[in-house]
């Protein structure tokens, strides 16, 4: 199976399904944190926003933002499923603000024993 954006070939288990589409890893992300978030007005705000963090923990965040990278913060590491149980909210939902998280560099995700975790950055 090859990835539908930038075909290379996906191995079994390392396929991402995101509107209807086949991606690997990187495009998924891509997909999920679509380059428009990369505006200047978007990364002063992001850049204000891990000020805020460095001088008062996550305040700045909305009240799901601060939740999400508390969990991280405690946990170290924490895969999506169990991340997704902890918060109760759709998988689309954790998607949309891990793009705000990843444009901030607050949050990273990352690959291990065929799992994917998120993490501080
Ligand atoms: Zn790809």
């Amino acid at each position: 199976m090859d990835c539908q954006r930038c075909k290379s070939t996906l191995k079994e288990g390392e396929t991402y399904d995101i509107h209807g589409k086949v991606l690997c890893e990187d495009c998924y992300m891509y997909e999920t944190n679509p380059p428009k978030a990369c505006d200047p007005m978007a990364v002063s705000s992001a850049l204000s926003v891990r000020k805020q963090l460095g001088q008062s923990g996550s305040s700045g965040l909305s009240e799901l933002q601060q939740k999400i990278y508390r969990i991280i913060e405690e946990h170290g590491k924490i895969t999506k499923e169990e991340l997704l149980k902890i918060l109760n909210i759709k998988p689309e939902q954790l998607e949309q603000e891990f793009a705000f998280f990843r444009h901030c560099e607050l949050i990273r995700a990352f690959r291990e024993d065929g799992k994917v975790y998120f993490t501080k950055w």
